[in-house]
């Protein structure tokens, strides 16, 4: 079994969509990673921080789906992480109304030792400088380091944040994050800019319309499914690394080709998360409901054209 280890925020999230709001639910970008990737035949490690108010229950939720949850510290007296958001009528788009580092302002991060070999790192949403730690203390090279990131690191972090992006092998970026790094508003200019700063690989995520992965000058492109509903966008980009991820690391084939099966299985994952509040699908979640969609998945994308 490939061995996956993740970084990223574990989370209070407060959310308010068009359809309603909630007050403290579970999340937190390697929350979302880590039930994204429990769909796969793999060995996960999430690494992270929380603070004495988290409730047991969610760790014991992680710890159920096979994570291992030994190298996410509690922080004696401390708050966990939270996040607040507005969706804004279309979905596509929403405002950060509040995010409170708390117990992740002092964090460092400890690599359990038997994770110090994994064949995938997933540097999830967090501070720059802890993603670059947790590379550092690896022991073997990885044969992939996945970085995620958003533009609230861009803002308070950028120095850090370009430090460790020239260490990553893929980077997974939503298009607006992809043009405020790059001052590019194309896409393909962007995703060229990025190339340039470190990643081999670079992932567009561009929400309801699916998401783009480019290497030097071969292009790929993923739907997304499209949906009669959707209820709540968040954790739908860490959900979709998660299955990237996910998907590597149990296959651990990190070819280009195989890279486009990853970024399905990323889009159909994410599919799912956004159907519910926060985490609410992604918890109960069944093999053969993901297997299912996946071939819906197959024939919205497969044709046959001729070609002269
Ligand atoms: P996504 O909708 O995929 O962008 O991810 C939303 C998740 O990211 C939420 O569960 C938040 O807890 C988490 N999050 C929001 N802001 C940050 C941040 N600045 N750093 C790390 N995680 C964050």
């Amino acid at each position: 079994m490939g061995k996956l280890l993740i970084v990223g925020t574990v989370a209070f999230d407060a959310i308010e969509t068009p359809f309603g709001k909630t007050d403290k639910i579970l999340g937190g970008a390697a929350t979302f990673i880590g039930l994204a990737a429990s769909q796969f035949d793999v060995d996960a490690a999430i690494v992270s921080v929380v603070g004495e108010d988290f409730p047991k229950e969610y760790l014991d939720l992680l710890e159920e789906k096979n994570i291992d949850i030994s190298a996410i510290e509690i922080v004696k007296g401390g708050k966990t992480f939270y996040w607040k958001g507005k969706y804004h009528n279309d979905l596509n788009s929403r405002d950060t109304l509040a995010t409170e580092l708390n117990v992740l302002a002092d964090f460092s991060p400890v690599v359990p030792e038997n994770y110090k070999n994994s064949e995938v790192v997933m540097l999830g949403n967090l501070h720059p400088s802890v993603q670059k730690s947790v590379i550092e203390q690896m022991e073997t090279k990885p044969k992939l380091i996945v970085l995620d990131t958003m533009n609230f690191w861009m803002d308070h972090a950028l120095d850090e944040l370009l430090d460790v992006i020239k260490h990553v092998d893929v980077i997974t970026i939503n298009d607006e994050e992809a043009r405020q790094l790059t001052n590019e508003y194309s896409l393909v200019k962007a995703a060229a800019a990025i190339h340039k700063l470190g990643p081999q690989y670079v992932v567009i995520k561009k929400g309801e319309h699916g998401a783009l992965l480019f290497r030097d000058d071969n292009v790929f492109f993923a739907p997304a499914l499209p949906l009669e509903e959707v209820f709540d966008p968040t954790g739908a980009g860490d959900t979709f690394a998660g299955g990237f991820a996910g998907y590597l690391a149990e296959t651990k084939n990190v070819s280009f080709n195989n890279m486009k099966s990853a970024i399905i299985h990323g889009s159909n994952l994410a599919s799912f998360c956004v159907e519910k509040f926060g985490t609410e699908r992604m918890k109960g979640l069944e093999r053969k409901e993901v297997t299912k969609r996946l071939m819906q998945f197959k024939e919205l994308t497969q044709f046959d054209i001729e070609l002269q």
